[in-house]
Formats: structure tokens, sequence, C-alpha cells
């Protein structure tokens, strides 16, 4: 097994109305971590902020952005991971796998029993992971997800969903994987990941 690398899965920047985190404060605060060293950037609906952020990681080697979007999909949310450009509408939980099926993405059941997650429906919708740790749900919710995630035997990751700089990496995944999109993504299909919650420490 290689080193294990730590990500965070579910995070927002001035590209979605409701964040403001800056791309360049999200890059600093990559840099500046001692161990989270890779984050996903998964705006609401739009990829838009997706190309000034790698272009602004694209210098440091030590850090990895990983292009994705929220999707607001008619039962839930989604994360897409590895998507660089939108699907078409419909938004139908089972098109965004699709989409994610043909372009080599992956897909994550956001936040599922919060508000806008895809609740009961996650057991056929075909993603590939489970949020059970996000940022922004109570306990209650996240041990929700867990419990889902397990009785669906579906790998379970940690997002901050991070809306401003101080939610930032609140929550991390531990991954099995070098910092490489490929990597990472491959890891989440197969279950080489470890979501950690809140407040855990991570000893180097
Ligand atoms: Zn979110």
């Amino acid at each position: 097994m290689p080193i294990p690398i730590y990500v965070d899965f579910h995070n927002h920047t001035t590209f979605s109305a409701d964040s403001t985190t800056s791309p360049k404060v999200l890059v600093e605060a990559l840099k500046a971590h001692p161990y989270v060293k890779a984050a996903a950037v998964t705006d609401h609906d739009t990829v838009a902020g997706l190309k000034e952020i790698q272009q602004l990681s694209a210098p440091f080697p030590d850090i990895l952005i990983i292009p994705g979007v929220e999707i607001s999909t008619r039962q839930g949310d989604v994360l897409v991971l590895g998507a660089q450009e939108l699907p078409h509408k419909p938004w139908d939980v089972e098109d965004i796998v699709d989409f994610a099926m043909a372009t080599g993405c992956v897909t994550i059941a956001a936040h599922p029993f919060r508000q806008f997650g895809l609740a009961d429906e996650v057991a056929d919708s075909g993603v590939d992971a489970i949020e059970v740790y996000n940022g922004c749900s109570s306990g209650f919710a996240n041990k929700k997800a867990l419990d889902m995630a397990r009785k669906l035997g579906l790998p379970g990751v940690s997002g901050s969903d991070s809306h401003q700089a101080s939610e930032l990496f609140c929550v991390c995944t531990q991954v099995q994987a070098s910092l490489n999109l490929d990597e990472i993504l491959d890891a989440i299909r197969k279950g080489h990941v470890s979501a950690l919650p809140a407040g855990k420490s991570v000893r180097l």
C-alpha cells in the first residue's frame, strides 16, 4: 500500500452563489495545510470556476484540485468528481450516473439525509459512494448516511461542504492513492478510502 493521502471531496468557491471562498483562498489553504493536499471543487450546478482554480494550483506539484460539480438532481444532490463539463439535462440521478460512467467520473451522494439529499433513493441510484461525514450535516444525518453506506456495501467518504474559508477541510477522507486524479477516482470506486469524522486527529 502506498502512503495514504488526505482529501476533502466537497468544497464550494465563489462560483457558487452561497460561498465566500475565492479560488485563490482555497489554493492557499491547501498549500498551507499540514496533510490535506487534495480538494474537490464542487460548485452548485456549474463548472465555471474550474479553469481558474486549476490554473492557480498548477504551479504547485504538492497539491491537487479535483475537478467536480454538485448537481441538483430532481431526487437530490450528487457530487460528480472528475467532471470538467456539465452533463446535459434532464438532471435525474440516473442520468447523472450514466454521464459519470460514460466520462470516467465518480458519483457521490452528497449529505443523503439532509435537505436536498437523495435520502432512501440513494439505494437504487447507482452512485459510486456515499458522503458519510458532511461538515455541515448534523451528527444524526451523518449517522444515517454511514448506516446506509454499510447496508449497501458502498464506500463512504468525507467532505466538508465548505462555503467559507473557516470550514475548509473540517473533515477529510484518507485515500490509498498518490496525488493523481485517476488514482484517487479509482480508489473511491474500489473502496480504498476511509472517511474521517470532524476532529479526528491524523498522525503523520
Ligand atoms: Zn455542497
